[in-house]
């Protein structure tokens, strides 16, 4: 490329930069963590490849960050001496999106300007934030270990486009220049760059570097001023934070270093600081964001764990230092003992790594444990009150995973388990929380799963439990029966469902009861024969049954099957389902049922039975239209 070229930006780096010009608005600063983030990383990235290839850093081993402006051309510069960028890489890097989901995230932006820009802060906007301050950025850079001649101009105006050309750039490393707006001139002043660096960017492992600023005095009765000397000195501490003693570190900086290793531009609900010593040392900083990013459903989405070894950056999103289920943990570990060469593949076999895995994972539980334990503490603020719950409603069901894949801890896990319930509309109900409500002789913890929380309330299952004033869980998340097939006891009592086998209310139905029971079945028979006959095609069996109250019939699986509801999930995710047929049962005492003995009508009304107790819990007949028929055929 010896000419310059015009290029423009994917439609989706177009769409974004308006909005971060329009939305980021009333916190501009940013932009400054943001570039000198993407300039520690750049520097990050040099000293790992220099690993294997000392001679990338050509003739300047000391990395640094150097933050300058030009008061007469209102321009601001953040360079750094890191790996650059090739030509090619200015235009895929600064002219698309790469990180997956973009198109997504970009649909749920709603125009309203305050829950964009949090959704923004959640995405990262990274180097377009420079756009909140300048009508024009130039970036020129060349990457380690090309030729001088091999350096590129990047320019935009951040609107469509932007044109890139080769220059002539002894230097390696980027230098993005920002040519300022009228109204964020106020950034060209030394005072104010150096309290956001100390805000924002203090924590940065390298040095940033800015000139140093002198008086001088005024000649002939002049007034003094400051003036730029060519000396540049340290503005940030340039240690690591977390390789700091805790107590010099105060929450603020705490809460800034979430910031910038998450891109997230809220506070974090809580953090964990650790130097592990043992037979793996390392340190661990570990944090728990108060929302969920927009693509935590993404399995495939590695965990915001970044690995450093000695200090030195080796990887970002190291999955193999947190199961998938706290993929949501963000934060840093630095290893003493893993070589600076790990890869991936390595980490996966390494026995420190699965040690420092199995430390970070007992850290995390141990910070929701203390999240829980807040909740119900005397003297507790009600800010730290609300903290588990708030966790919970955006995290709590990517934690149920952990019930399937993490049987180590399976039993902390089931402790910070909270559900909705028949006694709760809220899901704040613990499996503790309903042992220590339960009745005597009752024998296990119930519970129903449904699509909502209003379709599982409803289900005519619960009928007799109500009754009976027994609490039932609802389970209404997705993963929930997936998960709960893990979880087959909680101290000591079984979980069960009320819509799977026969229902055995045990020591809590009286001898009465149980007799009624029985003779309504004897005198049924001949009538449930005929039900199994005409329903044989759709029902696997047709029982009495004394769950229900109000009901005339339900649907109920076997004992270990699958409900009918998961099949659904399963069909529609397009897997498999197995085929099994549920069991039809029927409530001898409802009017409805009562008729049907001698109704000329039965095969009909057999039929309807069916489907309604199919409708009630959430499915669909597998004729809606001759259901319909025979529906206004009766009330005709
Ligand atoms: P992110 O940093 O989240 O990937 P950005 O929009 O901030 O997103 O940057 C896009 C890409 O541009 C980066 O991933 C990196 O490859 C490149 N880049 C940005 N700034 C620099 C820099 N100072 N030196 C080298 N590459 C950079």
């Amino acid at each position: 490329m010896s000419q310059k070229q015009t290029l423009s930006f994917q439609a989706e780096v177009a769409q974004l930069l308006h909005l971060v010009t329009h939305s980021l608005y009333s916190n501009k600063e940013i932009f400054l963590r943001e570039l000198v983030s993407n300039a520690s990383d750049a520097c990050d990235k040099l000293r790992f490849e220099a690993l294997n290839d000392t001679s990338l850093y050509e003739d300047a081993p000391n990395l640094e960050v150097r933050v300058s402006f030009d008061k007469e051309a209102r321009t601001l510069t953040i360079a750094d001496n890191g790996i650059g960028l090739s030509q090619q890489e200015a235009i895929d890097n600064l002219g698309t999106i790469a990180k997956s989901g973009t198109r997504e995230f970009m649909n749920r932006l709603s125009g309203d300007q305050k829950a964009d820009a949090q959704l923004i802060g959640q995405f990262g906007v990274g180097f377009y934030s420079g756009f909140i301050v300048a009508d024009r950025i130039t970036v020129e850079s060349r990457r380690a270990g090309l030729k001088p001649e091999e350096g590129v101009r990047w320019v935009s105006g951040g609107a469509g486009d932007f044109e890139v050309e080769s220059i002539t750039r002894p230097q390696r490393g980027t230098s993005v220049t920002l040519h300022l707006r009228d109204d964020a001139l106020d950034y060209l002043s030394t005072w104010k760059l150096k309290s956001i660096i100390g805000r924002y960017s203090d924590h940065i492992s390298l040095p940033i570097l800015m000139r140093k600023e002198e008086w001088k005095e005024g000649k002939d009765g002049q007034p003094g001023e400051h003036v730029l000397s060519e000396e540049w000195e340290t503005v940030n501490q340039a240690t690591a934070l977390w390789a700091r003693a805790k107590k010099d570190i105060t929450p603020e900086q705490y809460k800034e270093f979430y910031k910038s290793v998450s891109h997230d531009h809220e506070d974090p609900l809580a953090w964990s600081h650790n130097r592990v010593e043992g037979s793996t040392e390392y340190t661990q900083l570990l944090y728990i964001p108060a929302h969920a990013p927009f693509d935590l459903w993404n399995r495939e989405k590695a965990a915001g764990v970044k690995l450093y070894v000695k200090r030195v950056f080796i990887m970002d999103d190291a999955e193999a230092l947190l199961p998938s289920y706290l993929r949501f943990v963000k934060g840093v570990v630095d290893s003493a003992d893993l070589p600076l060469n790990v890869s991936r593949e390595l980490l996966q076999e390494s026995r420190d790594v699965k040690a420092i895995r199995e430390g970070n994972t007992r850290r995390v539980l141990s910070m929701l444990e203390d999240l829980a334990k807040a909740e119900k503490e005397e003297g507790a603020s009600e800010e730290d009150k609300a903290k588990y719950a708030a966790f919970y409603t955006e995290f709590g069901a990517v934690l149920k995973e952990g019930l399937g894949e993490d049987f180590a801890n399976r039993e902390r896990l089931a402790k910070l388990l909270r559900f909705a319930s028949t006694a709760s509309d809220t899901a704040s109900v613990s499996l503790a929380d309903y042992k220590a409500r339960m009745k005597e002789g009752q024998e296990a913890i119930y519970y129903v799963t449904g699509d909502t929380q209003a379709a599982a309330a409803n289900s005519p299952q619960l009928e007799i439990f109500r009754k009976k004033g027994l609490e039932v869980l609802f389970m209404t998340d997705r993963v929930d029966e997936w998960a709960l097939n893990y979880l087959e006891e909680f101290d000591g009592t079984p979980l069960q469902s009320v819509a799977k086998g026969q229902v055995d209310l045990g020591k809590l139905q009286d001898e009465a009861e149980k007799k009624a029971a029985e003779e309504a079945a004897e005198t049924f028979k001949p009538v449930l024969a005929r039900l199994k006959e005409a329903l044989k095609d759709k029902a696997q069996d047709v029982r009495v049954t004394t769950r229900l109250v109000d009901s005339p019939a339900c649907l109920v699986v076997t004992e270990g099957g699958v409900s009918l509801q998961l099949a659904r999930l399963l069909k529609q995710a397009g897997q498999k389902a197995p085929d099994t047929k549920p069991v039809l049962e029927v409530n001898a005492g409802h009017p409805l049922v009562q008729k049907l003995e001698s109704s000329p009508n039965f095969h009909d009304l057999a039929h309807i039975l069916f489907d309604q107790a199919l409708l009630a819990e959430g499915g669909l007949p597998e004729d809606p239209a001759a259901y319909v028929k025979r529906v206004n055929a009766l009330l005709a």
